[in-house]
Formats: C-alpha cells, structure tokens, sequence
C-alpha cells in the first residue's frame, strides 16, 4: 500500500510502535492469554496500567501532588456540563473567554446552571483572534478558556493571571507544549488527539477546589467519586486508558513535553512558511495566534480548492479539509505525525503552485492578499 500521511484532526495520527503495542495486546495481552479487550477492569494487572498513566500524566506534565488526575468518559463535551454542574450551582456567575466554535458549546450548557457572562469575543472576526484583554466578572465562580481552538486554528500562548479560579479545555493540545498546571484550578481534555484514541477524558484538578464543592452532585458526574475510586467508580473505557498509557510511554521515551514543543514549533513554522509564500493559499488565523496544532487555511479561490484537495488526496494525504461549517483545509500537526509528513505537504504545495502557475499565471502574490 502507498504511504498515508494522516493529518485528521481527531481521532488523529497515534505513533506507529503505539499502535503495534495496542493491536498485540487485543489479541494477548502481556502474556496472559486473554485480550485487552477481554479483562477485569478490577483485575490487579489493570489497576497497574491505570496507576502507570496516572504517574505518567504527572511526570509528563508535572503535575503536582495537590491535584488529581482523572480519567472519565463522555468526552470534553461532558465536561461543558460537568463543570458548572459541579463549580456554578449556588455561585452567581462564571466567565467565559468565547474564541469558538466548543468555546461556544461549553457557554450554551453552563447557561442551563447559572449566569454566563462572555467576558470577550473573537466572534466579530469568524474566530479567527485570541482575545487578549479581557478580565472576568467579579464574583466569577471561574473563568473558562479554550487553549486551542481546534476548528478555527488559534491557540493561546498566555493565560490571564487572576484570583479566579482558572478552567482550561485543553482537548487539542495538551502535551504538545510545556504548561503550567499551577495555573489552573481544572483542565479537560477529550483523549483523542496527543493523548490516545477517543473514549476517556482527562481531568486534571486541584483538590482544594474539588473540595469546595458542597452542593449533592450526581455519581457520575462528581469529580470526587472518581478521585475517591482511582477512577473506577464504575467500569472505566480500559482499552482507551491502556492505549493512552502506551502513547505517553512513547512520548516519554522520545524526550517528553519538552522535546515534542520543538518539533511541533518546527512543522507549524515549516508549513505557515510555505501558506504564506504560495500564492496559491492564505492562512486563516492571526499569525500571534495561529495553532500549532490545526492549521487552517485557504485557497485563492474554490476551483483551486478542489484542484488541490484532488492532488492532495492522490498522493495519501488524509483529514485536510476543513470543519463543515468553515471549509477550506485544515492540516492537524499532532505529536505523532512525523515532520517528514508535512515536508511531503510542503513539496505538494510547491508543486501544485508551479503547475497552476504555467496553466494561469499571476503577477505576484498582492494581487491575491
Ligand atoms: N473541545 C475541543 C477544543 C475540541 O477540539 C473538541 C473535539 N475534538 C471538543 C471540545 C469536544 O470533544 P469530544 O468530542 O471529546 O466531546
């Protein structure tokens, strides 16, 4: 089969030797005899790679001993609800940063619980800005960000420092840079992009604010039943926390946080370099803000569109179109996907444009911007 180069937004790349580990223990795993698939969630085995993530989420990200770490399910999105169910209720108000598309969904169910106020928006620009001043409302129960915006292509290098408690969705870039957890009284994040495939959800939080909640709050979405039962009040999505346990093993052996920051500031810089010397594209985002992680972009016009797709497409490049609603592409730079993939993009690129080139030729570049 000819080379595939996955840049998926999510579900996304997961390292080769990941993969390989996972796919031998669906059939026997650790010399047991039985699947992955197949074994108690209660068994001591299973409890060990649980304890194994854990440690590595907190070695990875240095997580400090003040803050639990949780592997839930339902994805971020259950995170939109779980939040202000367990932080707003009897509180007056949280704040909420609205730079997308999920920013927009996790305002739309935190306004079933209490009062919502929108503390800024990049909407006036189709999101394609980080806002930059803004202060929470005062008295707010929290002040909720999205670190990268995986639809629109920006992602925040700095975070406000405020005596509001801070919340992060962190769904499509954690592990990709350095952060600070201290920053932060909670951080989400759904698994499926540098963490492993999708099925389990990451909560990463303080135990002092998990305490202060008072309020009933049901089971399954109490932060404190999960940190109570190391994360297995009920049968928890094994093979997603096995798989992800693999992918950070992986992330460790080849240098951590640190080293994967460089690599991913690499191939963003390779590939925003090329958007903006080919005539032929346009970049999306504000160049502070642009994402390492999703890069969006677009071409001259739609016929250019689909000419590049269909080239794209030709030679194995996978996952770049657009989200529906924005369109044009969107190229995911994930941990796993290896520099010499978007180096293929790149020459694709290079090429394409001196193909069009010779059928309609352009002065320069000023008569697109
Ligand atoms: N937040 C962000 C930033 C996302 O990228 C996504 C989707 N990938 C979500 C929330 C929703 O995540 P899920 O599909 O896991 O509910």
């Amino acid at each position: 089969m000819s080379k595939i180069y996955n840049f998926g937004a999510g579900p996304c790349i997961l390292p080769e030797p990941v993969l390989k580990k996972a796919s031998q223990a669906v059939i026997n795993w650790n010399g047991t005899g039985l699947s992955i698939l197949e074994i108690s969630h209660r068994s001591p085995d299973f409890e060990a790679v649980v304890q194994k993530t854990e440690n590595l989420v907190r070695e990875l990200l240095q997580v400090p001993d003040t803050y639990s770490v949780l592997f839930l399910q339902g994805g971020a999105s259950t995170q939109f609800s779980m939040v202000p169910l367990n932080f707003l209720q009897g509180k007056q108000r949280a704040s909420y940063l609205d730079t997308g598309v999920f920013a927009q969904k996790a305002i739309k169910e935190a306004r079933l619980f209490g009062e919502v106020e929108i503390v800024d928006s990049s909407r006036d620009k189709a999101y394609n800005y980080i806002p930059c001043r803004f202060e929470p409302a005062y008295g707010s129960a929290y002040l909720h960000l999205t670190s990268n915006n995986t639809i629109e292509g920006t992602e925040m290098f700095s975070f406000p420092k405020t005596a509001i408690p801070l919340v992060c969705d962190m769904s499509s870039d954690i592990f990709s840079r350095k952060i600070s957890v201290c920053d932060f009284e909670l951080i989400y994040a759904g698994a499926q992009k540098n963490l492993g495939p999708a099925g389990m959800t990451l909560v990463i939080a303080k135990n002092t604010y998990l305490d202060s909640v008072k309020h009933a709050v049901p089971s399954m979405s109490d932060y404190r039943v999960y940190r109570n039962n190391l994360s297995m009040f009920n049968t928890p999505p094994v093979f997603s926390i096995y798989v992800a346990m693999l992918n950070l093993e992986w992330l460790k052996s080849i240098g951590g946080v640190d080293e994967i920051e460089q690599v991913n500031i690499a191939k963003s810089t390779l590939l925003y370099a090329e958007i903006d010397r080919n005539t032929m594209f346009e970049g999306t985002a504000d160049p502070e803000h642009r994402s390492r992680m999703n890069i969006t972009f677009k071409a001259r016009d739609l016929e250019i569109e689909s000419a590049f797709f269909k080239m794209a497409s030709g030679h194995g490049m996978v996952g770049i179109s657009g989200y529906r609603s924005v369109g044009g592409f969107r190229v995911s730079l994930y941990n796993a996907l290896p520099i010499e993939a978007v180096e293929a993009l790149v020459e694709l690129m290079k090429v394409f444009e001196k193909q069009e080139l010779r059928a309609v030729p352009l002065v320069s570049k000023s008569i697109i911007k």
